[in-house]
């Protein structure tokens, strides 16, 4: 049966490669009915931290990507690991070795100097060394042969033997290393594919000698290529976003998101929006590109706009409310945000933005915007904003009908286009040049604080 996992190091922020690895992962277990399981990496004592565990957590629920076992945490099994590596003791396929590191050093130097792969020379293979002693204990690579890896993206791949040293697989402070508790946590877990990203493609050949030394077979691996910036670089800090998280702050919706990551590097024709379950159910790690895929903003900003009109506004609501949030608005002062979702979507890409652009609606502004107060609220524009004010102080519905009437025949009765009427209201009422129609605008803010910011342009 499928089995996938997702290993990420909690050293620092959910990257946005390791949330597609998460995606890919979890799409293909759940393509076929399979399972899914979040390991937590943590065996790098001094750069794991709990805050990052956290941000991981919290980001594989914000993206939807639940797990069907784990979290999974590497510090809690260095039992296991002590007993899998006494397996290997004992069997006679790993060796102890109190080499010191000043011979490791020279060991090294002298084969680089000898052009030669640097690798252990197995002095201390055979010898009988005191285990109460420090050192390390070491996994008896295979030296002849080949690892063949079928990769189900990049194809065969083929190590030889020769170029592979035998690892430390235990320090000499007793902790296990990653190569080894990878392979441990994959074989007791079940794993029957390992997706991730292809910088541990060189891992590969060594995890694999040490399940078969453990006399399991290797699960099916798929490397994926890695993501660039959208200048074509590697992705660095340089390139802005790079955490799930910032995306959230920035206002972009997880299925936005999932919809955008799963277009990095995967494919179905020419097809770009994808539903989850159809995601699902076309997903084929075949169709994965071989070649690095580039960040695409304007692409994600194009889906989350799609998606912030396609779902459900009470649901999308939700989202601008977190934006809101950030901005110290109560949305209960005004309109429920769902209505605010409806007149915006059509306006903005991102949250962030609908809240800046809508903020308004709940509060005063503290100042016009320069360029729209000097061409709109002009003395020619007090004429109509008093007629205005009036007209809708003794309004009876606030309804976009009524407000829309009322402007119209402000306009009518001044001989002036609607436009000479409804600029100079908006600024006055918004602050900018831009918002919704008119009646929308003003329904939203309200008669009274409509009233009251049309007074403060008339002072
Ligand atoms: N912990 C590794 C990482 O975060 C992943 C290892 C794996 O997937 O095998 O890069």
């Amino acid at each position: 049966s499928i089995k996938t996992r997702f290993a990420p190091s909690p050293t620092g922020y959910l990257h946005i490669g390791g949330a597609r690895t998460a995606l890919f992962s979890w799409l293909y277990a759940r393509r076929h009915g399979g399972k899914f399981v979040l390991r937590i990496e943590d065996t790098d004592l001094e750069r794991s931290t709990a805050e990052s565990v956290n941000v991981i957590l919290e980001g594989m629920t914000w993206l939807g990507l639940e797990y069907d076992e784990g979290p999974f945490f590497q510090t809690h099994r260095f039992d296991r690991y002590a007993e899998v590596t006494q397996q290997l003791l004992d069997k006679g396929l790993a060796y102890r070795c109190n080499c010191p590191k000043e011979r490791i050093e020279e060991l090294r130097e002298e084969q680089i100097a000898r052009k030669q792969k640097p690798r252990y020379d197995r002095r201390c293979l055979g010898q009988a060394i005191d285990p109460n002693e420090p050192h390390v204990i070491r996994f008896l690579s295979p030296t002849e042969g080949s690892v063949v890896v079928n990769d189900m993206v990049r194809g065969k791949v083929v190590f030889s033997n020769a170029e592979l040293d035998d690892l430390i697989i235990r320090r000499s402070d007793g902790s296990p290393t990653y190569n080894f508790v990878v392979v441990v946590d994959d074989m007791d877990m079940e794993i029957s594919h390992v997706v991730r990203g292809d910088d541990h493609l060189n891992n590969t050949p060594r995890q694999i000698n040490i399940l078969r030394a453990l006399g399991v077979e290797p699960p099916t691996y798929a490397h994926l290529p890695m993501i660039l910036g959208e200048d074509g670089q590697k992705l660095s800090k340089r390139h802005g976003a790079a955490s799930v998280t910032d995306y959230r702050e920035e206002g972009y919706l997880p299925e936005a998101l999932i919809n955008y990551l799963a277009r990095l590097g995967w494919s179905h024709g020419d097809q770009e929006i994808f539903e989850l379950e159809e995601m699902v159910r076309l997903f084929d790690i075949c169709d994965i590109n071989h070649s690095a895929s580039a960040l695409n903003l304007s692409k994600l900003q194009w889906l989350n706009q799609h998606y912030m009109k396609s779902l459900d506004p009470t649901y999308v609501a939700r989202h601008l409310s977190y934006q809101l949030g950030k901005l110290d608005i109560d949305p209960s002062v005004g309109p429920d945000p769902v209505e605010v979702v409806i007149a915006y979507r059509e306006r903005t890409s991102t949250l962030a933005e609908m809240a800046l652009q809508c903020a308004y609606i709940y509060r005063d502004f503290d100042e016009y915007d320069p360029a729209a107060a000097k061409k709109h609220l002009r003395p020619v524009a007090q004429e109509p904003l008093a007629r205005m004010r009036e007209a809708l102080a003794g309004l009876e519905e606030w309804t976009p009908e009524a407000l829309h009437a009322t402007v119209e025949q402000v306009a009518a009765a001044l001989e002036l286009k609607m436009g000479k009427v409804a600029q100079p209201l908006r600024v006055a009422v918004v602050g900018t040049a831009a918002s919704p129609g008119i009646d929308e605008t003003l329904r939203l803010v309200g008669r009274e604080a409509s009233l009251r910011r049309i007074d403060k342009a008339l002072e």
